[in-house]
């Protein structure tokens, strides 16, 4: 389905470290926070060991806590939501956009109540959410963007990671970029930046001696190894992100005109960051069956996302059901994501498709 893409300069950049000795909070995280937050074009980045951990200090830095509500999208990864249930907040769920399956911005107001605190925004599959009308509408409460699938992207010009009070950036093997494990707070607030530095180091302040604990804290902090690999890929993100561009719009060329499908929509205010390549199957095709199909001719393909209103902790936890998200409902049961990576071929794609348009009619109703 993915595929990393390192070489040589990645090898000898982790090699490095491991020849130095230092292991733990060097000079690798520090370089690699800088590039990151210039990528966001905010003034820190905070290194942490996944994109969870991250969101989840932004949780807790921005004092998030019991019984407070937060509006976010069910469209997307479980990380998201389960970030504000370990500090005890209650998720409000959203609905999507239908083309960009991104959080519809209306919803913000329809659903707030006087306990809402806070907006968790998702940028979905590395497509910007509709920032203008977001901030508008959540402009007295607290703003998170997870963008763990959107590094590099843009709306109206201005990064992700830029909006709202802090982002997060996400580096597992299947993202844009990788450090193994690993992610990154970006923000322009000093105050924030600070509490998560101490929150991922066991509490510890800045100034304090190694065994001085001001609050309680996590240990979510990146090894070297991970940073090294980290700046060797920021470095290259921008060669990855046009590659993937270019594996985005083979597909996309390939599949127009096609009547059961539609391809990724790409707003015109919008610099996609690919993440995935996720199509949208017409009504009365079996997307499950097409999956199978695909995979009979060696072909992966996934089911992507799958609602988070409807998995079984949640729907225990707050009574949430089928029904409750219209658009969401719709779409994920008809959205496929295709085989993506940075080297895919025209002749890779073309075999996608072609085994595409051969499973799909037998499976249309
Ligand atoms: C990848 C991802 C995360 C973070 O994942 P980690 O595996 O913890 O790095 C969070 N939210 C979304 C939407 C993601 O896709």
């Amino acid at each position: 389905m993915s595929s990393p893409d390192l070489d040589r300069s990645d090898e000898e950049a982790v090699l490095n470290v491991l020849h130095s000795g230092v292991l733990g909070l060097g000079p690798c995280s520090i370089e690699f926070e800088r590039l990151a937050a210039e990528v966001a074009g905010v003034q820190h980045g905070v290194a942490v060991s996944s994109g969870t951990a991250g969101l989840h200090l932004i949780v807790r830095a921005l004092g998030i806590g019991a019984r407070d509500e937060v509006l976010v999208p069910s469209f997307t990864f479980a990380a998201s939501i389960n970030v504000l249930l370990y500090e005890g907040a209650i998720p409000i769920f959203v609905d999507i956009e239908p083309d960009t399956f991104n959080l519809q911005p209306s919803e913000l107001s329809h659903r707030r109540t006087p306990q809402t605190k806070a907006v968790m925004v998702v940028d979905v599959f590395g497509h910007p959410a509709a920032w203008d009308k977001v901030a508008l509408a959540a402009r007295d409460l607290q703003v998170i963007d997870d963008c763990c699938e959107a590094i590099g992207a843009r709306h109206m010009d201005r990064p992700v990671g830029s909006y709202g009070d802090a982002g997060c950036f996400a580096f597992y093997p299947n993202k844009q970029m990788t450090t193994g494990e690993g992610g990154m707070i970006v923000t322009d607030d000093d105050a924030l930046a600070r509490d998560c530095r101490s929150l991922r180091n066991q509490g510890r302040g800045e100034m304090g001696s190694w065994l001085e604990h001001e609050r309680l804290g996590f240990n979510y902090r990146m090894d070297e190894l991970s940073a090294a690999l980290g700046v060797s890929q920021i470095k290259r993100l921008n060669t990855f992100l046009s590659n993937r561009a270019h594996v985005a719009q083979m597909y996309t060329e390939r599949l127009a005109g096609k009547t059961w499908v539609r391809p990724p929509v790409v707003r015109k205010d919008v610099t996609m960051s690919w993440f995935v390549y996720v199509v949208t199957l017409a009504e009365d095709v079996d997307r499950d069956a097409v999956i199978e199909a695909l995979a009979a001719e060696g072909i992966p393909s996934r089911a992507y996302f799958s609602p988070i209103h409807l998995q079984p902790y949640i729907r225990e936890r707050y009574g949430t059901r089928p029904g409750m998200l219209p658009i969401t409902e719709d779409i994920a049961r008809r959205t496929l994501a295709l085989p993506f990576h940075n080297h895919l071929t025209e002749e890779q794609v073309e075999r996608v498709v072609g085994a595409l348009e051969r499973v799909v009619a037998p499976a249309a109703s």
